[in-house]
């Protein structure tokens, strides 16, 4: 008998909610989590200015009631300490902790066909079998640090954004180098440049944000939502991007040019991401439609930076709004006004090395005392790869996705029985807000397993045919979109020599819901359900 009925990779939002949904369902659970504490994200990116690009009432978990209702959010966007708090309350008030192990690392998961179990590694030297695995690792945990030459020589301290010393960092007087200006980057910055007496920002790639307009939650609509909280969170599963988006329905080319900018400019007044991206139906499929709301925010950047010349640099030209996360921040553009702040063009002058004393490019070299990596992640596979996952025959993972990451639905890969993943490629995961994303499939790979085990069955796999089909389904979606024009993490283009094959499903969270439920319907349809008693095996389903 094994050890275990599930083991769950990872306690962020998505392990947090296995761990509860999988032992409500009466299963022996545990969770295995590499921090020393749970939260994922939450815990890891501490670094000042973090905070949440999606609403607090709408990215935090749906599946009680009586959470929903006792908790009460104190911003629109919550700052990391507060998502992390709640995390942490969700933990005790459901008594999650004797089922999670902190400090641990998953470094190996083998499945055994003859027993229909995996024996699963941890780094401190143990290994547990379980009937089940489910990674819920994070599409956004693995952090990367670009091969610099000479980084190892710096003299001063470096730090990347997802790995900030909790205790903080005094930036107090220093010269301060910052590489990156994604969503993190542009959260950072200003938070550095407050203290700093000189921020250098190495820009490769400008990036396009938006205000967030961050309030305190007014306790009159508070009370309004808790009062009809279940309806409105129908309609987040329901809709494309997880959160209650209301656009105008129309596409903004048939639309009169001044009634569009009165529409982005009431959105930009409003602030937050998903409202401009939701604005017109054809914004992120149509190149001119996009350039529409490409060049009202690039006409903004005009307005908010004095120097015009820092003006263009930071105006983004290299890919269409949307096909990278758009970026939100009050304080970003403005802040290059402040005389200690200087944009550093690293695309036409490349970075070439640090030295003990600083960085240099191509052109010209930066003194500084302190560097900033807000250099992004492995996204999407990265903490999946670090782990040596063999499936049927031994096959690694990483061998089976060489030519780019593959999984029916995005929750489970042909040839890897009985493991599912939270949010994995080909799921809406990070195109969605994830909260809604990771929910859905904790429930659905919940009731697959009780489907599994109350059937008799010992194993369950995805068939190779219905993977490949659904990859296809997935592709075809992706390029009928303005997506693949932008080299992003989306893609695996940040990561040098990663397949670029795009990752996330951008059919929408509540068309993909009503497809994993008919798949459910149909008795795990692109699944097979196996009795493996050794030597007599009877095939159902698939
Ligand atoms: P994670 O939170 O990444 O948790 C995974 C956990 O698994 C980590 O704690 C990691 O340590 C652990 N782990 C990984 N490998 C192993 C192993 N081998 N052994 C043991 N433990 C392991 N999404 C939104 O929708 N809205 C937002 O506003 C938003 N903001 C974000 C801000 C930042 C800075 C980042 C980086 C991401 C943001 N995201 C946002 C995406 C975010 O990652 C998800 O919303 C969500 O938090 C993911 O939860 P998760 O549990 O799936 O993964
Ligand atoms: P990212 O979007 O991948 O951005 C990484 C940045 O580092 C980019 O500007 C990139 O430039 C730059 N970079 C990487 N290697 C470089 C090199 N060798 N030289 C110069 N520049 C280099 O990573 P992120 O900002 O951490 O965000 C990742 C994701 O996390 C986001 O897309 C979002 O989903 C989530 N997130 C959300 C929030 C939020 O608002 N809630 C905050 C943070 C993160 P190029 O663009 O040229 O590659």
């Amino acid at each position: 008998m094994a050890d275990l009925d599930v083991v769950v990779v990872g306690a962020g939002f998505a392990g947090i909610y296995a761990v509860h949904a999988l032992r409500s369902a009466g299963l022996r659970v545990r969770a295995f989590e590499a921090g020393s504490g749970i939260g994922g994200t939450w815990f890891w990116n501490c670094y000042p200015g973090a905070r949440c690009d999606v609403e607090s009432k709408d990215y935090s978990y749906s599946f009680s009631p009586e959470l929903e209702q006792e908790w009460s959010w104190s911003e629109r966007y919550p700052a990391q300490p507060e998502v992390l708090r709640y995390l942490n309350h969700v933990a005790d008030r459901f008594g999650l902790w004797p089922d999670i192990q902190l400090n641990t690392r998953v470094t190996a998961a083998v499945w055994d066909s003859a027993d229909s179990v995996w024996s699963v590694t941890t780094d401190d030297g143990v290994v547990r079998t379980a009937r089940f695995c489910v990674m819920a690792s994070g599409c956004l945990s693995e952090y990367q640090v670009p091969a610099i030459p000479g980084l190892s020589s710096f003299r001063g301290p470096w730090y990347h954004t997802s790995r900030w010393p909790r205790e903080g960092v005094d930036f107090t007087g220093l010269r301060v180098g910052l590489v990156g200006t994604g969503s993190t980057g542009i959260q950072v910055a200003p938070e550095i440049a407050r203290d700093a007496s000189q921020l250098y920002v190495f820009q490769r790639t400008a990036n396009f944000a938006v205000p967030n307009r961050n309030a305190t939650v007014d306790p009159e609509a508070e009370r309004s939502l808790k009062a009809r909280y279940r309806e409105y969170r129908e309609e987040a599963r329901a809709s494309l991007l997880g959160v209650p988006v209301p656009g105008t329905g129309r596409p903004v080319l048939a639309e009169p040019p001044q009634d569009v900018q009165r529409t982005y400019m009431d959105r930009w007044q409003r602030g937050g991401g998903m409202p401009f991206l939701g604005a017109y139906t054809d914004l992120l499929v149509d190149r001119a439609a996009n350039d529409t709301v490409a060049e009202f925010i690039r006409d903004r950047i005009r307005e908010t930076v004095a120097d015009q010349s820092v003006a263009e640099l930071l105006c983004p030209w290299a890919y269409p709004v949307g096909a990278k996360r758009l970026c939100q921040s009050d304080d970003y553009f403005a802040m290059f006004n402040s005389p200690n702040v200087t944009l550093v063009d690293v695309r036409s002058s490349p970075i070439t090395e640090v030295t003990p004393d600083g960085l240099r490019t191509s052109s010209e070299f930066y003194a500084l005392d302190a560097l900033v990596f807000a250099t992004g992640f492995d996204a999407m596979t990265g903490a999946l790869a670090r782990i040596d996952i063999r499936g049927v025959d031994g096959l690694a993972l990483t061998e089976k996705w060489t030519a780019g990451p593959r999984a029916y639905l995005g929750v489970a890969t042909a040839g890897f029985p009985n493991m599912f993943l939270v949010t994995g490629p080909g799921s809406p995961s990070v195109l969605s807000n994830m909260v809604v994303s990771i929910e859905q499939h904790v429930e659905w790979i919940t009731a697959c397993i009780g489907h599994v085990l109350g059937g008799g069955y010992t194993q369950v796999e995805a068939t190779a045919e219905a993977e490949k089909a659904w990859g296809e389904h997935v592709i075809e979606v992706a390029y009928s979109t303005l997506f693949p024009m932008a080299d992003s993490w989306y893609i695996g283009a940040n990561i040098p020599g990663k397949p670029r094959v795009f990752a996330p499903y951008i059919g929408g969270v509540g068309p993909y819901r009503e497809r994993c439920d008919a798949v459910a319907s149909a008795g795990y349809e692109g699944f097979v359900l196996t009795v493996s008693l050794r030597f007599l095996s009877r095939e159902v389903g698939g």
